[in-house]
């Protein structure tokens, strides 16, 4: 039976519905931007407050959409972290009434693992095993996957995650919250080596990654009056120097693991120069690139809805205490017992 969804777990509401025989369902989604935009930033109490007033109308909705009674469903799934901790209770609390309500199993799923299967939603899904790159707002994560719950972490970044980089470096050029989506936006109109950034921990081995440098890097070749164009060469010396790296170290990974396939996936994942440089990498080795559509790169609730019904197994009594959590290492999760 159908899997619904909650995600939480920041600045987005969401709900989804999927169904292991008849797909995706359903998916809405409220964005809170203009909310937090005055403050160039999540202010994490008024996030909280707003999931408040939206996730009940977004299940309902998506029931509407999926043509579906509630007593249709077989459990309720919901983002159980990492994340912002007040964030996270809303939805959580919510999913647990929902299925006590409804008397179905109560399903936490790892932000992170939603991420990373979200590809599977796309009509083409990867195989196991393959090489994922995890891109988001606060992670940077290249993960040898086994399967559902077998994750290996190759290397993760040292200090700035990439779409962290992306928003501090795009505040420095003066866009608008949030960032990164307007920096690649500016990048387009810029001229290609204008701005050669260095292409952090590149010069060794290892698959680890460092962005915080860069952000720097940009700001200190920064002209006090710089121009509109000049904003735009930076932005795209920026964009390349992250492209680049992602790809050095995405190229290091399946030389190690011996992989065929690569999954990018988060928010990042959107960014249409990182595409196209990882679909050369892939065509010139002959392997294969997996990548959700842009909307489900993003946060989202069809990635939870289909992690939610991959873990269907790990349903738990709704009455039992809610687990949700700030921090939550994606290395921790193991396969669910089918
Ligand atoms: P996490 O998933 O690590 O908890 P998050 O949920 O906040 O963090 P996502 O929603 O996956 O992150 O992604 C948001 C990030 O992706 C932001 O940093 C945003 O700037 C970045 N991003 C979105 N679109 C693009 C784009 N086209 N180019 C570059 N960055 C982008
Ligand atoms: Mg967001
Ligand atoms: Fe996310």
């Amino acid at each position: 039976a159908p899997i619904l969804a909650l995600e939480t777990s920041c600045d987005e509401t969401a709900c989804a519905i999927y169904d292991g025989v008849r797909g995706l369902l359903a998916h809405s989604l409220h964005s809170q931007v203009k909310l937090h935009a005055e403050y160039g930033g999540v202010v994490p109490e008024l996030a909280s407050r707003d999931h408040v007033r939206r996730v009940l109308p977004l299940a309902r909705a998506a029931l509407a959409e999926a043509g579906l009674k509630p007593t249709e469903l077989g459990g309720i799934a919901y983002t159980a972290g990492p994340g912002l901790i007040g964030a996270l209770m809303v939805g959580g609390a919510a999913a647990a009434g929902l299925a006590e309500a409804l008397g179905l199993p109560l399903i936490p799923v790892h932000h992170m693992e939603g991420h990373l299967l979200a590809p599977m939603l796309e009509p083409d899904p990867p195989a196991f095993p393959f090489v994922a790159l995890l891109v988001s707002g606060g992670h940077t994560l290249l993960v040898d996957v086994q399967g559902v719950g077998r994750y290996r972490l190759l290397g993760e970044s040292l200090d700035d995650a990439v779409g962290e980089a992306f928003d501090k470096t795009a505040k420095l050029l003066g866009l608008p919250y949030p960032g990164g989506p307007e920096l690649a936006r500016l990048a387009e109109g810029g001229v290609p080596g204008r701005f050669k950034f260095p292409r952090p921990m590149t010069d060794r081995p290892g698959l680890d990654f460092s962005f915080s440098g860069l952000k720097t890097a940009v700001l200190t070749a920064l002209p006090k009056d710089a121009d509109a164009q000049t904003k735009a060469d930076l932005a795209r010396g920026f964009e390349e120097a992250v492209t680049e790296t992602l790809a050095i170290k995405c190229a290091r990974a399946l030389d190690e693991t011996g992989h065929r396939r690569l999954v990018i996936a988060g928010g990042v994942g959107a960014n249409r120069r990182l595409r196209a440089r990882l679909q050369e990498l892939a065509q010139r080795r002959g392997l294969g690139l997996y990548f959700p559509r842009p909307a489900f790169c993003t946060d989202n609730a069809a990635m939870i809805a289909y992690a939610g019904w991959a873990r269907r197994a790990d349903g738990r009594a709704a009455h039992d205490p809610l687990l949700t959590r700030a921090r939550w290492p994606l290395t921790e999760l193991s396969p669910p017992v089918l």
